[in-house]
């Protein structure tokens, strides 16, 4: 079979995530977008092997595929908003937890007259969503029949001023009301010892962190990925070549390989500064990217190779130059992938 193949040690990867979730104070694996390469279906699976009782969604139509294989509790990380007729319904229903994250929305929600499970959201230093410290008060006052589950902040990713930001808000929400704080990308030492902090040695706040990334990927040694060769053409320095008939740097092989932008390969993401200096280096130093080009993620013969020109949906074109052996149709190479980004044909449990 061709296409792109993420290949799984599944019992090392269930290794890494028991490991996780033992360290982790009241683990809320997140399992949301591409379900981190690995799908809504085999996450939740995972989740609920893993005895968590609650698990986090990102937005409210990855409900359903979730609750199809784990039978918890499902937070909607998306904030409700009103006029979202699917939020609304999963507003009824108990199994599901709704974040709150404006005053009004509280108010809203609570006119409805529902007893919908709710988090609070907190306003953090990311300044995406959240009620300010100084409207807690007000947003448990409005809170009427819905069910406090607690206070959720979701921090940015830690440069280290996160503790002082976690430990600020935790104190300014348990003030208003005391509850369980959920937490998102703050270090599990750093979770207990706050939650001691904040309730005391004997009667700690009882925090709950969610995370996705850290707990899925974070055992890049559990997978491998690779493409099928599909062909393999050779070429002349200056040949046309592609969609956009781009002139060859020089002479070598184009192999097509399975694998493209349907698959998340070949995305940039936006680069920051750092590489666009890199790039002014290359083109002054007249490598392939000063021709155009950009280096692929697909290794063949030891090394990362360049793409030939932008890919397409399910194939890409890859420049190996003429000193190289090149492979043999059919033959597996390995790419490397952006799990929150990528989706593989198949995943091969090894
Ligand atoms: C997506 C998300 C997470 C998970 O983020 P990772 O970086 O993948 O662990 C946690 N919390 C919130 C609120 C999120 O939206």
């Amino acid at each position: 079979m061709t296409g792109v193949t993420l290949r799984l040690d599944v019992d090392r990867w269930r290794e890494h995530l028991r490991v996780v979730a033992e360290s982790t104070p009241g683990l809320v694996p997140v399992i949301k977008g591409n379900g981190y390469g690995y799908g809504h279906a085999r996450l939740a699976d995972e989740a609920t092997r893993l005895s968590a009782d609650t698990v986090a969604v990102g937005v409210p139509a990855e409900v359903a595929a979730v609750r199809e294989r784990f039978d918890g509790s499902i937070v909607v990380l998306q904030a409700w908003r009103p006029g979202d007729a699917l939020a609304e319904d999963l507003a009824d229903d108990d199994g599901v937890i709704t974040t709150v994250s404006r005053l009004e929305d509280v108010r809203r929600l609570a006119e409805t007259g529902k007893r919908t499970r709710v988090l609070i959201e907190v306003l953090t230093s990311m300044r995406r969503h959240g009620i300010a410290p100084e409207d807690l008060t007000a947003a448990i006052a409005a809170l009427g029949d819905l069910r406090f589950e607690g206070w959720t902040i979701h921090l940015p990713l830690q440069l280290g001023a996160g503790y002082t930001e976690a430990e600020r808000l935790g104190r300014a929400a348990v003030e208003a009301r005391r509850g369980t704080l959920w937490y998102s990308h703050l270090p599990s030492e750093e979770a207990i010892g706050l939650s001691r902090q904040l309730g005391g040695p004997s009667d700690p706040v009882p925090v709950r962190l969610r995370v996705g990334t850290r707990l899925w990927l974070g055992d890049p040694g559990s997978r491998e990925s690779t493409a099928t060769v599909l062909d393999v053409h050779q070429v002349k320095r200056g040949m046309r070549i592609g969609y956009r008939q781009r002139a060859i740097p020089s002479d070598g092989w184009i192999v097509v390989v399975s694998g493209g932008t349907s698959h998340g390969i070949g995305l940039e993401a936006p680069t920051p500064a750092a590489s666009l200096r890199q790039r002014a280096i290359s083109a002054a130093t007249g490598t392939l990217e000063a021709a155009g080009l950009a280096l692929s993620p697909y290794t063949i013969g030891g090394r990362k190779r360049w793409f030939c020109e932008p890919p397409h949906m399910q194939a890409s074109m890859i420049f190996l130059p003429r000193s190289q052996q090149p492979p043999e149709v059919g033959q597996e190479v390995p790419v490397e992938l952006r799990l929150t980004t990528a989706t593989v044909d198949r995943i091969v449990e090894v």
